[in-house]
Parts: structure tokens; C-alpha cells; sequence
């Protein structure tokens, strides 16, 4: 068999002399010792049938083909991908990717926050009783004629403030208890907890319902961004409610926290030691992704990283999209499973707003129609098979050539859906973060 190196390597060199290989479109990086990576920086074609090799360059051409910096010299990584593609995109024109159900049953929320990325996807409505059982009915006859092995329904409830029609939470939990009793459900619920009552703590726990809240740091961090609409923080209150749902016998294991500008101050490492002190194990931290921000890209990049390898040291779950190149760039490749950014853009999840309307994800402004034309916006040209279409590996015009190609595929698509501008910026940060964890990480690494 005749390998070439790819023409779509990108090299980081650690700072303990090791390098950091790996393929910008099909991903899996190697770490290379610096008389390896000498080598394979003067290999051309290798010849596996005609020349002689050692033994330890045998080893060494197994590593680097598995990490698709070698490939077969008949086919490029472009139309590998391609290929994929379009045996993806079949899928999602019969329908067969949906997996992830969100209904959006309150887009009114009690809180004021300026930097909430569902803004521009909240029409202050409440949903009724009878648009959510219509639209369960709808969706759920829609998999079913499609999958065979449809068992399981993933329920989400959002977007804004879901507490303010727990009432229909209720109602929805029963009727696909009583009319759907053969799917087993995973439900999830996204809260800001100032509504929680004793009541409701106690339904999360009988439904089995997985509650996530968001708390934007200590007291005075919080209270300069998480705010009710009358400007007064929210911190005490949020407090209050993790505490009832803990009596309840539903103890937060984790917070999502945003930070902007005005809050950015008040984090430092001690930030962890109070994570812990506090019992969260999973922190999900993002710097504000819709405004643009005071706050330079060394020093977003410095924080992230020395908080990611303190979270590391202590058993923590350190997360948030600034996370998902770095992790599909180490641990993805669209040869062995077809990906994309997030489950959004993968054709994987519907969002329904109130007014019927449907949406990737809880956060899009981005309407695919209604779900009752569900199976149009999935088949060839629809609005949901465009847009999946438009963001597989390998199609996206901007992000060609990029060095984070097959890991980042285009982003997050809410943030394109605020400003060009802030997408371009956010293009330098996710791929300054994802080299800066792939240094420290490659440093980290020894090699034989
Ligand atoms: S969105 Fe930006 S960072 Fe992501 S792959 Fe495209 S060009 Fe690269
Ligand atoms: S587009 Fe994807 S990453 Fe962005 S908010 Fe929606 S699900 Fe999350």
C-alpha cells in the first residue's frame, strides 16, 4: 500500500520539546518525540509493498496512519468525508437522526441577564396544553414510522424560565406516562430555580427529572450579571432553592456559570476550592458568547487553561463550548463515527417554541417551520437538511483550511445567528484554546 503524508497536518510544539501531530480535518492527534517528528517531517511517499523498512519505522507508520497523518495516496481527506456526508445526509432526509426532543414551555423568564444566548429566542409566550400534546403526537409518529428500534424519548424543557408553567411540566410528564407508556424517557429540565417549590423539588425527584441551574460565580459575581428584571442579584434566592431541592433528595452535582466583562474580575483559581467546598463537581463555564467583550484572548485563554488543569487536578468536571474542538479534535474522527459541532447542527434534536415553530436547538431564532411540516424541513432541500447539510465536515467554505476544521466544522450556530463579526473573533479563540490544551496536554504526554 502506498501512503502520503497528508497536506493537512498541523504540528504544536510542547514546551518539554514533544510535538503534537494531528490531521486538521479527520482529527486523533499523535504525540511525537522530537526525533520522530524530524522524521516524519522529511517522509514522502512510503512505499509499504516495495521499499524495506525497520522494524521501528513499521511501528512508528502504524501510528501515524492511525492518526491519518500517513493516508493511502488514492483518496483525499476531503472526499473521505464526502462520502460520509452523504450517507449522513440519507439519514436526515428520512428523518432518522432526530433523537432529541425540546419544548420550549416558557419563552417568559423572571430574570433580566443581559448576556442570556436565548435572547433573541424568547417570544415572552407560554406554551399551551394543546399545542404540547399536539406537537408529541406529531413527533412521536414521525420517529416511529421511521425507526424501527424507537423506545426512548429524550425530553427537554426550556427555553427561558420553565418554572413559570410548571403546570404544564405536570401535565406533560403524565400524558406521555399514560399515552406513550412503552418509551422509556430521559427527561431534563433547565432552570434558574427562583419558582422551585417544595412541590416541585418533590416532582423532579418522583419523575426522575434532571434538573440543571445556572449560578454565575460567588455572591458578587453573580449579582453584577444574574439579575431579576429590576436590577436586584439573584444570588441569595438561587442559594435558597439548590438548598430545597437538596432537602428534597436532589443535590446539585453541578452549576453552569457565564462570565462577561463585569464579573470577570471576581474569578481566580479559588474559584475551584469553593467549587469543592460547595459540593459541585461539574463546572460548566463559558465567557459571554453573544457580547463582544472587554476581556483579551491571552487572558481568556490563560484563565480557561489554568482553571482546566486545576479542575483536572481535583477530580472536576471542567466543560463549556470552548471545550468541544479540543475534545472532538482528541477523541473524533468522522471515520469512525459521524459528528458534527453539537447535536443541534446534526439534525439530532427539534427544538418547539409556543407558536409551533421549530428550531435546532432552545437557543435558535432560527425558525425551520412548523412541526407539523416536520418531515419537509428534514427531506432533500428542506430547511432542516440545508442547514445540517451546510455544516458536515468538509462543506463549510469558511472554515477551510482552518486548523481546527474537523473539530470546531463551523461552531456553534446561535452565535452566527448574532453577529458575523463576534463568529470571526470567536474563530480565534476556539482555536487558540484547543492548541493551548493540546500543548499542555502533549507536554503531559511521555513517549517511547
Ligand atoms: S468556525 Fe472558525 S474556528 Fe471553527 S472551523 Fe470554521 S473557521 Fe475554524
Ligand atoms: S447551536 Fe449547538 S452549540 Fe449552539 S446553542 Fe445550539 S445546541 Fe448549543
Amino acid at each position: 500500500m502506498q501512503l502520503i503524508k497528508s497536506q493537512n497536518v498541523h504540528s504544536i510544539f510542547c514546551n518539554n520539546g514533544n510535538v503534537v501531530c494531528y490531521n486538521t480535518i479527520l482529527n486523533l492527534p499523535i504525540v511525537l518525540d522530537e526525533a520522530s517528528y524530524n522524521y516524519f517531517s522529511d517522509c514522502d511517499n512510503i512505499n509499504l509493498g516495495i521499499n524495506q523498512y525497520s522494524e521501528d519505522e513499521l511501528v512508528l507508520f502504524d501510528a501515524l496512519k492511525d492518526s491519518y497523518l500517513l493516508i493511502p495516496s488514492n483518496k483525499s481527506e476531503n472526499e473521505i468525508c464526502e462520502q460520509l456526508n452523504i450517507a449522513y445526509l440519507n439519514k436526515v432526509s428520512r428523518g432518522e437522526t432526530v433523537e432529541f426532543f425540546d419544548l420550549r414551555v416558557s419563552e417568559k423568564c423572571n430574570f433580566g441577564c443581559k448576556h442570556c444566548i436565548s435572547s433573541n429566542a424568547q417570544s415572552d409566550e407560554l406554551m399551551t396544553v394543546n399545542t404540547a400534546i399536539d406537537a408529541i403526537d406529531f413527533v412521536v409518529d414521525f420517529l416511529r414510522e421511521r425507526k424501527s428500534n424507537f423506545s426512548k424519548i429524550d425530553v427537554h424543557y426550556g427555553n427561558a424560565e420553565p418554572l413559570m408553567n410548571f403546570s404544564l411540566v405536570k401535565k406533560i410528564q403524565q400524558y406521555l406516562r399514560e399515552q406513550y407508556p412503552f418509551l422509556s424517557r430521559v427527561t431534563s429540565i433547565n432552570t434558574n430555580l427562583s419558582l422551585l417549590n417544595e412541590e416541585m423539588a418533590g416532582f423532579f425527584v418522583d419523575e426522575d427529572i434532571a434538573v440543571y441551574a445556572s449560578l454565575d460565580g460567588r455572591k458578587e459575581a453573580n449579582d453584577l450579571i444574574r439579575i431579576f428584571k429590576n436590577g436586584n442579584g439573584t444570588y441569595d434566592v438561587i442559594r435558597k432553592k439548590m438548598a430545597l431541592l437538596k432537602k428534597a433528595g436532589k443535590a446539585l452535582e453541578g452549576i453552569s456559570v457565564t462570565i462577561t466583562e463585569a464579573n470577570f474580575p471576581f474569578f481566580d483559581l479559588t474559584f475551584i476550592d469553593w467549587c469543592l467546598e460547595n459540593g459541585f463537581r461539574s463546572l460548566a463555564m463559558d465567557f459571554d458568547l453573544v457580547n463582544s467583550l472587554g476581556i483579551t484572548l491571552d487572558e481568556r485563554i490563560d484563565f480557561l487553561s489554568s482553571m482546566w488543569q486545576k479542575c483536572n487536578e481535583n477530580n472536576i468536571e471542567f466543560f463549556g463550548t470552548w471545550i468541544t474542538p479540543f475534545l472532538n479534535v482528541s477523541n473524533r474522527s468522522i471515520v469512525d463515527k459521524h459528528y458534527a459541532f453539537c447535536k443541534g447542527v446534526h439534525g439530532k434534536s427539534v427544538s418547539i417554541a409556543p407558536d409551533g415553530l421549530m428550531y435546532i436547538c432552545g437557543s435558535s431564532s432560527t425558525s425551520l417551520g412548523h412541526y407539523r411540516d416536520i418531515e419537509v424541513a428534514f427531506s432533500v432541500d428542506g430547511k432542516m437538511y440545508d442547514l445540517v447539510s451546510s455544516r458536515l465536515i468538509g462543506r463549510n467554505e469558511m472554515c477551510k483550511g482552518c486548523i481546527i476544521e474537523g473539530a470546531c466544522a463551523g461552531q456553534c450556530y446561535v452565535t452566527g445567528e448574532y453577529s458575523h463579526d463576534n463568529r470571526r473573533g470567536l474563530c480565534d479563540y476556539y482555536r487558540a484554546i484547543t492548541e493551548k490544551l493540546l500543548s499542555i496536554q502533549g507536554a503531559s504526554e511521555s513517549v517511547s
